[in-house]
């Protein structure tokens, strides 16, 4: 039996772990610590194109695709496996993710193993086939129906901010589906993704070439052969919004299906009626594990006859944000993911400061952490919604405080952005908050505290924040096609 508290470094194609061809390894670096935790096989466009080869055999030669009760049962060994060395994974998401060990117990692992339970029931549940009556035409009366089949072979394309959530979001409702999968996880998140074929090949029936992971440091390489491959049927890609339109770019030149789930600069607005002394603190989440998610709530507008109050308690909020140590329990922010990111986010900070917002809280690296990634927590004040800090995703633990004048205004600064993909409404009344969130162009929104998040939550973006839907029957939907059946009636 494998010992999954050992890291798995090689790549999973056909059913084997493998080097890379070319025998090149790249490093996997903690972010907390800065030390190399090990290596990860480099793969290169041979790997890929074999990973690709494999999946469409699989697809195309075996009852995978045509056998829902033993997809079931697969899906089922896979969130039994996953639950059963979920403690040797939260060890090493802490590791290479640099994620707060408490996060682990939800989003970062537990809470998403779990979740896959539900993706494996609605193979039961879910509409496969839908009887359209008779319809007359030209004379022939015919009965129709309308069938559901998987797409093909699916390339999944994966950050990592949240790899295991990532990962299971497409990978699970994928093979539900009945697809065949070719997963290239992000360099620095490498891991996961051979943690989930390691369980994949100790505790399930999935057979070889249906699920396979091809690790990179280059992503430019391997990406570009996964999305321009014509035997590649479907991309489902969560990643940067510049990354996603060169995926639809290069998927367009095989008209593949190409989901997309970016980035965000989401709003948190605070209407002139609402309890600060509940609605702010909440404020602080933009902090959770180094700002670094997409649905994060970035922007705070607070009402401009409120503003003072508000920023005092938002400061003091900031002010006590516990970051630092993973591995620490209390803490809710660890490092960014990298020496790049690190660097990313200060600069932002600097274009902050020239642009001429009011850097209240943070804004540099932490005197007391001199190893990791670290950021400290950071508020901005007197920020105008034009300012680039305002505009473009951080991906920081940076929150900008912007002043409206009344609803319409801050509707319209909510809508001022090139994404529309979370945000929050706080309001002594549900009812006036409800019908702001009407206004508001963005796939999904929170009410005075309210979360959407869950397993049968469809989860994605207006605008320049995606195309689709991950997640929910929506998302199960994604990897599937359309078949109309006509029969004499
Ligand atoms: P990224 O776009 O740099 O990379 C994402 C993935 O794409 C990685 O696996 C990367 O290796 C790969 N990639 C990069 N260039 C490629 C290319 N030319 N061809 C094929 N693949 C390529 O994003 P990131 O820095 O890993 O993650 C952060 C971004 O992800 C943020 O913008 C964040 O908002 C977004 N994100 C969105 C969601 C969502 O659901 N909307 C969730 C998590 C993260």
């Amino acid at each position: 039996m494998t010992d999954f508290s050992t890291p798995e470094t090689r790549m999973y194609v056909d059913g084997a772990f493998l080097e890379a061809r070319s025998g090149a390894t790249f490093d996997n670096v903690n972010p907390a610590t800065e030390e190399v935790i090990g290596q990860v096989a480099d793969g290169s466009s041979a790997d890929m194109d074999a990973a690709i080869a494999c999946a469409r055999r699989a697809f195309d030669e075996t009852s995978w695709s045509t056998d829902p009760s033993f997809r079931k049962r697969c899906l089922e060994q896979l969130q039994a496996g996953l639950e059963k060395e979920k403690e040797a994974l939260r060890q090493q998401t802490v590791a290479e993710v640099g994620a707060p060990i408490q996060l682990t117990y939800g989003p970062q692992g537990d809470s998403v193993i779990a979740d896959l339970a539900w993706v494996a029931e609605q193979i039961d549940r879910f509409e496969w086939e839908r009887e359209l009556g008779r319809h007359d035409f030209f004379g022939m009366s015919s009965r129709r129906v309308v069938w559901k089949e998987p797409i093909g072979v699916v390339g999944a394309i994966s950050p990592w901010n949240f790899p295991l959530q990532v990962n299971l979001a497409k990978v699970g409702p994928a093979l539900a589906a009945g697809n065949t999968v070719v997963l290239k996880p992000a360099p620095d998140t490498p891991w996961n993704a051979t943690f989930i074929a390691r369980v994949v090949a100790e505790y399930t029936d999935i057979p070889p070439g249906v699920f396979n992971v091809v690790t990179a440091a280059d992503p430019a390489e391997v990406g570009e052969v996964l999305i321009s491959d014509p035997r590649v049927d479907m991309i489902s890609f969560t990643g940067s919004t510049a990354v996603g339109r060169r995926i639809m770019a290069a998927g367009s030149e095989t008209l593949k299906k190409v989901f997309l789930e970016l980035g965000g600069k989401s709003v948190n607005l605070i209407l002139d009626d609402a309890d600060f002394s509940t609605a702010l603190p909440g404020a602080a989440t933009v902090c959770m594990h180094g700002g670094q998610g997409c649905a994060m709530t970035t922007r705070l507008l607070l009402p401009r006859s409120r503003y003072e109050e508000g920023v005092e308690t938002v400061k003091a909020v900031f002010e006590a944000v516990p970051y630092g140590d993973p591995m620490d329990p209390a803490n809710l922010q660890g490092p960014q993911i990298s020496r790049r990111q690190q660097e990313r986010v200060l600069d932002y900070v600097r274009k902050g400061v020239e642009e001429g917002a009011t850097l209240l809280v943070g804004g540099g690296v932490p005197d007391h952490l001199s190893r990791g990634f670290f950021v400290e927590p950071t508020l901005f004040g007197d920020v105008d919604n034009a300012m680039t800090i305002a505009q473009e995703e951080i991906f920081g633990p940076v929150l900008v405080v912007i002043p409206y004048d009344d609803d319409d205004d801050a509707v319209r600064i909510s809508n001022d952005s090139i994404y529309g993909l979370s945000g929050a409404i706080a309001s002594g009344s549900e009812e006036r908050a409800l019908k702001v969130a009407r206004r508001i162009r963005t796939g999904t929104l929170g009410i005075n505290g309210g979360m959407w998040f869950g397993p049968d939550s469809p989860f994605g973006g207006y605008k320049q924040s995606g195309v689709g839907r991950e997640m929910g029957l929506e998302g199960f939907s994604e990897y599937l096609e359309t078949k109309s059946i006509g029969l004499p009636a």
